[in-house]
């Protein structure tokens, strides 16, 4: 049965400089990726309700942190460093990048992937790969086109049809979404998503499928 959880109980735990600093890997965590000044802090607020959980406007390329949030003991989302800062080096953005694909790989508490997209520009080339990992590693997704205030409602339906169409392309458990944290549209959709996420009881085993490991 899906349990409605309390998102605006959620609070900080802690920030880790990378994966391999993440606490221990048990419980169930959803994590929220995309380009930095996709919404991604917004959103966590609003589906928080909280003002400040999720700092906003960060400065761009600044080293930046995973960030750890619990909504109860067990339960937590993770609020991944925003990707495709134009001014970072190649090499530390592809140095990230493994990173990010190794956590999508192996983090077996990880149960579902929220990536936030600028529903003016969605589906950039890294946008696609985090869709792409999160197939790959048989983690289910959910596509939220951010900003979804900007857009009148008919291009805003047209360019839903269309990154849902994009979106079939990677036969996988994704769906997609508009939402607004502004006009808080879609934070239902959002909680609804989480809350059957992190209803599943993993099996005693917890290890996903071995065949993504090869
Ligand atoms: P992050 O870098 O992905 O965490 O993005 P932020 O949440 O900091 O948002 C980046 C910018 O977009 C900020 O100026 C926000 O005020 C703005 N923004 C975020 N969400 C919305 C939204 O739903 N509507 C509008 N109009 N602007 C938004």
């Amino acid at each position: 049965m899906t349990k409605s959880y309390n998102y605006q109980a959620t609070h900080f735990v802690t920030s880790a400089p990378d994966i391999r600093h993440l606490p221990i890997d048990s419980g169930i965590e959803v994590a929220f990726a995309g380009r930095s000044n996709a919404g991604k802090s917004s959103a966590l607020n609003a589906l928080t309700n909280q003002k400040n959980l999720a700092r906003t406007s960060k400065t761009p390329g600044r080293t930046q942190l995973i960030n750890l949030f619990e909504v109860e003991p067990g339960i937590r989302l993770v609020d991944l460093p925003g990707y495709g800062y134009a001014e970072v080096p190649e090499e530390l953005k592809r140095k990230w990048q493994r990173a990010l694909g190794e956590y999508l790989q192996k983090r077996d508490s990880l149960k579902g992937l929220v990536v936030l997209m600028d529903i003016r520009h969605p589906m950039k080339d890294l946008d696609q790969q985090m869709v792409q990992w999160a197939v790959d590693a048989n983690i289910p997704g959910l596509v939220l086109l951010t900003k979804a205030d900007k857009l009148a409602s008919s291009v805003r339906n047209a360019r839903l049809s269309q990154v849902r169409e994009a979106v079939l392309a990677f036969m996988g458990d994704v769906e997609i979404e508009t939402f607004s944290s502004l006009k808080k549209q879609g934070v239902d959709k959002l909680q609804q998503k989480l809350d059957a996420w992190f209803s599943v009881i993993p099996p005693a085993n917890n290890a996903r499928s071995a065949k993504n490991f090869l």
